[in-house]
């Protein structure tokens, strides 16, 4: 609790004390009301004071007006009547004590929820003179060596130079299994060293490393809005004043029709009573509270699985996805190609990977990362100069003076160099030196573990039609497709081509059918962002990828994509349950107090107790449904 809450709090024993002795007083008349006027004013005045403001700045109608005219009439209505005061300061009570505990809960779970990231980086060891000492991280620049000792955090995120050990990324990726680590290996920031001290090199500052970035995105999260939230915002702006309109008229118009048309006795007290109930039960808060809480705590719960949605509006689109486009590289395979087969023309196999490695030797995309692993002689003197890479085709460049074009066959074919098929299935790498065919590569990837099994269970929840595209050749693609039972594969695609296919799909989706598209962000950014959701590969996709993407899947797994599904899906049913939930109690309430079946106790009962409910509700959102267990099958 913070000291607001706190001095709240203890207005509202006071209040309860004083009223508690102020009801044994024996005082009549206007020493009486003056008695009940201070525990009022003690518990109240802030609203009232915010309902003035309110009026003065012509935006009168929220829930402080509400309360304000509901408590005064009250009043009013006692001393008129010489009634009870002890109603209309209650219902003051506990509007304060709804109020308390509702910041109580939505701090307390924010917290929760960013707790559960647990992943802010709070020092970084650094030595100094031979001495370890505790720097913030902001402070430590790129390539400084830092020291992450058993059971401290990764602060910045650093490749190792000394020592290997076990990370733990669960924080990061949902993944519990800790991860080996030796020198060379990469350490991201928001993992925890389970065991021997490391020594790291620093690749990126504070602000760029992963552990800052999630808590950005999450922390961004609640501002995108689903349209479900929008829905109450303007469902509270117009619903405040029907609500107002409807309590006048129901104060005035029976009287007056009892007196005139009725000619019998107006009843004003009663009618005027019913209408300051109205008022109170009309708070709309519950709802304005617990939608938007309910959606926090479903990205909450996505994070905790490894899976960092962007905004509700993206939840609320995920639990729609009636069609899932996936990118073959890097997405539905590892992405690590091993070279098969080495077919020379004229040159002999080593200078064939010799030529490639160098021109691949700028390129981040994964065929490259390969090719230059599979040649590791890269500092041998040769210059290579004018890397031009050609999206979705290959790269070229001038190596020692010749220009060399690696890539698939629309560059040969742009190249003019006269190139051939080989009967190995594989990607093939072919090469062109000064537009002559040199001979190709035939490099492998292999299906990632839980592709299969994404698959089907995207389609047991649902999921009508996965689709896959890619730049790869229509052997490698139909291959992949055939193993993981794909509904379509499209193949030789550019990234443009992409793009149109995507928008093709898009035209399909009938009603509220969505459409996601998956990819690394390696020749795909520019469809992450046309779908309807975008998906990202966290670890292996490039920072346009996460940039570009709504949805990022930190380990790269793609059978998360069904439990981020899940966990969206559960978040709308959440949702729904206290839209429908609360509104549905409030008419009820609201006709019985119409009809004098409601008083003023009802009424306060029915705002407070519905509200906590549904805040309670939302909370459950954070635990959304356990852990997708998938077996190995047998794909390596
Ligand atoms: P995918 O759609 O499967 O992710 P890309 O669009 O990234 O594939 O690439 C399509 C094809 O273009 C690759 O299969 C490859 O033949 C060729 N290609 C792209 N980039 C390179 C590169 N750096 N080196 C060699 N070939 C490349
Ligand atoms: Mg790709």
């Amino acid at each position: 609790m913070n000291t607001r809450q706190k001095r709240t709090l203890l207005r509202l024993v006071v209040t309860a004390v004083l009223l508690a002795i102020v009801t044994q007083l024996p005082l009549t008349g206007v020493p009486r009301l003056l008695a009940y006027l201070v525990p009022y004013l003690i518990v109240g005045y802030d609203i009232l004071y915010k309902a003035g403001k309110g009026l003065l700045k012509r935006q009168p109608f929220d829930e402080c007006l509400l309360m304000a005219v509901a408590t005064l009439g009250a009043l009013a209505l006692a001393i008129y009547e010489d009634g009870d005061y002890l109603e209309a300061i209650a219902v003051m009570l506990f509007y304060q004590v709804g109020e308390l505990f509702q910041g109580y809960a939505v701090g307390r779970s924010r917290r929760d929820i960013t707790g559960l990231m647990d992943i802010r980086p709070d020092y970084a060891n650094v030595e100094q003179d031979g001495q370890l000492v505790r720097v913030a991280p902001e402070s430590v620049a790129v390539g400084t060596e830092i020291v992450v000792q058993p059971g401290e955090k990764v602060p910045l995120d650093g490749v190792i130079t000394v020592g290997s050990s076990q990370l733990n990324t669960v924080a990061l990726t949902g993944e519990s299994l800790p991860r080996n680590v030796q020198p060379g290996d990469a350490a991201l920031s928001g993992s925890v060293n389970a065991g021997g001290l490391l020594r790291l090199r620093t690749t990126k500052a504070f602000g760029e490393s992963t552990a800052s970035k999630i808590l950005a995105l999450v922390e961004n999260a609640s501002s995108r809005k689903s349209r479900a939230e929008a829905f109450i915002t303007r469902f509270a702006r117009v619903y405040t004043p029907i609500v107002v309109y409807a309590a006048v008229a129901l104060a005035v118009l029976p009287p007056l029709v009892h007196q005139f048309v009725l000619a019998a006795e107006p009843a004003w007290g009663i009618w005027v009573y019913r209408a300051l109930t109205f008022l109170v039960i009309s708070c709309p808060c519950a709802l304005v509270i617990s939608i938007p809480l309910s959606f926090f705590a479903g990205l909450g719960g996505a994070s905790r699985q490894g899976v960092l949605i962007k905004g509700s509006n993206y939840l609320e689109a995920l639990a729609q996805v009636g069609t899932v486009v996936f990118d073959k590289t890097g997405t539905l395979t590892k992405g690590v190609f091993q070279v098969t087969a080495l077919h020379p023309e004229t040159i002999d196999e080593e200078e064939l990977l010799h030529l490639a490695a160098h021109v691949e030797r700028f390129s981040t995309h994964p065929i490259a990362v390969s090719l230059k692993e599979a040649f590791r002689h890269e500092d041998d003197g040769c210059t290579v100069e004018d890397v031009q890479e050609v999206a979705g085709q290959g790269v070229r460049a001038q190596v020692n003076g010749h220009a060399v074009a690696v890539g698939n066959a629309k560059l040969m074919q742009a190249e003019g160099a006269k190139w051939h098929d080989c009967e190995k299935t594989g990607t093939i790498v072919h090469v062109a030196m000064d537009g002559t065919y040199m001979g190709h590569i035939v490099i492998a990837d292999v299906i990632k573990e839980h592709a299969a099994a994404a698959i089907t269970a995207l389609r047991a929840q649902g999921v009508r039609q996965t689709v896959m595209l890619t730049g790869d050749s229509r052997k490698v693609a139909e291959d992949v497709a055939g193993q993981l039972g794909l509904d379509a594969c499209y193949s030789e695609l550019l990234p443009a081509d992409k793009v149109a296919q995507v928008e093709q799909l898009l035209k399909k989706q009938t009603g509220e059918s969505r459409l996601a598209f998956v990819g690394d962000g390696i020749n795909d950014a520019p469809v992450l962002a046309r779908a309807d959701v975008g998906i990202a590969m966290g670890a292996l996709g490039s920072d346009a990828a996460i940039e570009a993407a709504d949805v990022v899947l930190m380990d790269d797994d793609p059978a998360k994509i069904a439990v981020a599904q899940r966990i969206a899906r559960r978040t709308m049913r959440i949702v729904h349950q206290n839209i429908v939930g609360s509104i549905g109690v409030k008419v009820l309430v609201l006709a019985l107090s119409a009809v004098g079946l409601a008083n003023m106790w009802a009424a306060i009962f029915a705002d407070v107790g519905v509200m906590v409910i549904a805040v309670l509700n939302a909370m459950r959102a954070l635990s959304s449904g356990g852990r997708l267990i998938i077996k190995n099958n047998g794909y390596k």
